[in-house]
């Protein structure tokens, strides 16, 4: 596989695409709730940062939203929210000491499959947001669109093309550096090998009860369009990893 950086991704398609100075993100960040953002952050029109474009870039240290947090919060508050800040420092490091498992799988899958059981390619109804499932769609779209997707909707995205298409997560990793101003390869690939279980205990699955639940107040949501997710996780499980 030829492995690329994150510049030479980004650039084949989004750099047209700009995110708010400085001095507006911190003015934004003055209204951020960090108790509000615990309890609220899974829904995708739930209460978030939207900090990491400015983060990746350098343009906002993490150490400068956490000294604005740590004025105005005590730690049980801010606690939820210090937790995910951290998590890109670990993966950070983690890419800092294993470079070489960037683009390799940290572990053996755990669904069953072996490598070679996933596809090499994106599939073109994915690269273009045209799969039989409208909540994907929607994902994809924006993806491609806005250069940003919610935390959530990342995690169902790259769960639909590792385990429901069968996709090789370096793909789907591939995919989403292409698009996203806040492309970072750490947290990105290590992300999604934590969704493809090369880097976590098992693979993480969802299905439209569950995504109903967080995206309904944000996407309409037509279960006739969302067939291919439907279903208990008992059903899901015994569909995705008949090997198990
Ligand atoms: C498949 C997948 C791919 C991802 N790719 C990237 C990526 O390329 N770049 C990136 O910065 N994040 C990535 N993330 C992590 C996370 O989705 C984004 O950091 C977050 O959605 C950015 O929105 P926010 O600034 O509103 O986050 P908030 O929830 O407000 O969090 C504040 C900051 O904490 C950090 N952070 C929060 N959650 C995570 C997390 N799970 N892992 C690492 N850092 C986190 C980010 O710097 C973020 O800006 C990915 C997650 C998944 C599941």
């Amino acid at each position: 596989m030829k492995i690329k950086s994150e510049q030479e991704l980004f650039s084949q398609s989004q750099s047209h695409l700009t995110w708010p100075s400085r001095e507006v993100s911190l003015q934004k960040f003055q209204d951020f709730n960090p108790s509000r953002y615990a309890k609220t952050r899974n829904f995708l029109n739930g209460h978030i940062s939207q900090m990491s474009p400015q983060i990746k870039h350098g343009v906002i240290q993490n150490r400068e939203l956490l000294s604005i947090i740590r004025d105005k919060f005590n730690f049980v508050e801010s606690e939820k929210f210090i937790q995910e800040l951290a998590w890109r420092d670990f993966w950070r490091s983690y890419a800092y000491n294993h470079p070489d498992q960037l683009w390799t799988d940290v572990e053996e899958y755990k669904t069953g499959f072996r490598p070679n059981d996933y596809l090499d390619n994106l599939p073109d109804d994915i690269s273009k947001g045209e799969t039989p499932t409208q909540l994907i769609n929607y994902f994809i779209q924006e993806l491609i669109q806005t250069g940003y997707l919610h935390n959530h909707a990342r995690m169902y995205l790259a769960s639909y093309v590792v385990h429901f298409r069968r996709v090789k997560w370096q793909e789907g990793a591939k995919f989403f550096l292409t698009h996203l101003l806040d492309g970072d390869i750490a947290s990105n690939n290590f992300s999604w090998q934590w969704i493809a279980s090369t880097f976590a205990g098992k693979p993480y699955i969802f299905n439209l009860e569950n995504a109903y639940k967080y995206c309904h107040q944000t996407l309409s949501i037509d279960p006739q369009q969302n067939v291919e997710i439907d279903g208990s996780y008992e059903e899901i499980s015994a569909r995705l990893f008949p090997n198990l």
